[in-house]
């Protein structure tokens, strides 16, 4: 089929019977969008003959790319060998054997068990049933309560979606009344007067006195990504994390770190929380387990709550279909088979994320740039409308929409969340590839300033 012939038929098909994820789906059905029908290496293409420089890793998933035809090849292997079995009832699997040893080898060392899910937002929700578990099997059954954070986002599930803290979300469905929220750690739009590392410690410290007013004996945990990441890349204050490690230590509080964006590599370690020095007893994980090629996440569970499940007896209650799908578990040992056969999460680190770091402070001059933000291959552009005061942008003014929509129009995709422009590159670029994004960029912010 020639595919470029066929575009207007594709874009007018996909209006007609498609609804995407968070789209306007009026704004859609009338103007429809763009279809992407090839990748490679770090370029997306549509079916207008549009070359694209992927500077979301698709979303925050494809860190190594879109040529890894070895993971292609082990998926295709596995659907061939045992296209399908269920992990329930007392079977298991071969790939998912191997991914969760493999996973056990990677993560930190508090974990050694894994619970498979498809999805970040499954994963999280399996906290919840996993959390309530553990208490109860302790025999604390009231310890139900939950800690988020303002502006978290923890997947789309009316559970994951409440663990979050996306006030839009809360309102299209009512969530769980057990689920409660303190700030984020946004230092350039909270901090007011106060350094990063005062107001680190202070915001922290507002899980202490949630925890307060709750009851110390009713919290079970707290859940956070070590970056906030779809929140719009909140870098928190050096001193946050171990305040917060303090909290959750001294009071029984359980310290989920969800990695879901951090994990495998974004941050310049394999994962966010040992960038930032964080033990946590759960750490969910999806996206660049697969490297985005198949659905694919789970909860790798630190022995503390393991050892409690492991001896409690009786049956744990939840479960997916593709609980540990043996294609999708063959895609994650692929994907893990490249980062620990290669030196790509430490080139990545050393040489292109301080690269793309050094490179983006370039705009901390831009008049519309407020603060530039960044931890390894993951980064922000806070626009203002007054650097000085920190003044947000009009409503009206042409902000960080307008500016993602020039940078995709001229073959830079980038995402935007409120006033930031956000991105996390694949940490396959070179340092070339890098140079031509912040290119794309600077013209994008030059056309909205
Ligand atoms: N947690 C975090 C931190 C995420 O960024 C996301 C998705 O972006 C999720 C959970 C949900 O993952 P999924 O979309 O695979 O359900």
């Amino acid at each position: 089929m020639d595919i470029k012939a066929d575009t207007a038929a594709l874009r007018q098909l996909d209006r007609a019977h498609h609804l995407h994820p968070f789209t306007d789906l009026q704004d859609y059905a009338e103007h429809g969008g763009r279809i992407v029908n090839r990748a490679e290496h770090i370029y997306i293409h549509d079916t207008d003959g549009n070359k694209m420089l992927d500077g979301m890793s698709g979303l925050w998933c494809c860190n190594l790319g879109y040529s890894q035809h070895s993971i292609a090849e082990a998926v295709y292997r596995q659907l061939r060998e045992l296209p399908y079995y269920n992990n329930f009832f007392k079977c298991s699997n071969q790939p998912a054997v191997e991914l969760a040893k493999a996973l056990a080898e990677v993560t930190p060392a508090q974990f050694k068990h894994v619970f498979f899910t498809n999805s970040g937002s499954e994963a999280n929700d399996t906290n919840i049933r996993l959390v309530h578990r553990y208490f109860d099997l302790l025999g604390k059954p009231e310890k139900k309560l939950f800690i988020s954070r303002k502006n978290a986002y923890h997947g789309s599930t009316i559970a994951a979606g409440s663990l979050g803290g996306m006030a839009p979300m809360h309102k299209q469905a009512i969530g769980l009344t057990y689920v409660h929220h303190i700030n984020q750690p946004h230092w350039f739009e909270n901090g007011g007067d106060l350094g990063e590392a005062e107001y680190g410690l202070q915001v922290a410290r507002e899980l202490e006195a949630k925890i307060e007013e709750l009851g110390e004996d009713k919290v079970a945990a707290f859940i956070a990504e070590p970056v906030q990441g779809a929140g719009g890349v909140i870098i928190p204050p050096q001193t946050y994390w171990p305040e917060i490690q303090r909290i959750c230590d001294e009071r029984d509080i359980l310290l989920i770190a969800d990695e879901v964006i951090c994990g495998f590599g974004r941050t310049g370690k394999w994962f966010g929380s040992e960038t930032y020095g964080i033990k946590p007893q759960l750490m969910t994980f999806a996206k660049a387990i697969t490297n985005g090629y198949m659905p694919l996440g789970g909860v790798m569970v630190g022995d503390q709550v393991a050892d409690v499940l492991l001896s409690g007896g009786g049956e744990f209650t939840h479960g997916l279909t593709y609980s540990g799908h043996p294609a999708a578990c063959a895609a994650g040992l692929a994907t893990l088979e490249i980062l620990r056969g290669s030196d790509i999460i430490e080139t990545a680190a050393e040489q292109i994320a301080p690269h793309f770091q050094r490179r983006l402070r370039e705009f901390e001059g831009h008049p519309i740039v407020g603060q530039v933000r960044g931890q390894g291959m993951f980064a922000a552009l806070e626009l203002v409308a007054n650097k000085a005061s920190r003044e947000r942008l009009a409503p009206e003014s042409r902000g960080a929409v307008f500016c993602r929509d020039r940078a995709n129009s001229n073959g830079l995709m980038v995402r935007q969340t409120g006033d930031a422009m956000i991105m996390a590159p694949p940490l396959v670029c070179s340092t070339d590839e890098i140079d031509i994004l912040i290119e794309k960029l600077g013209i994008a912010l030059d056309e909205t300033a």
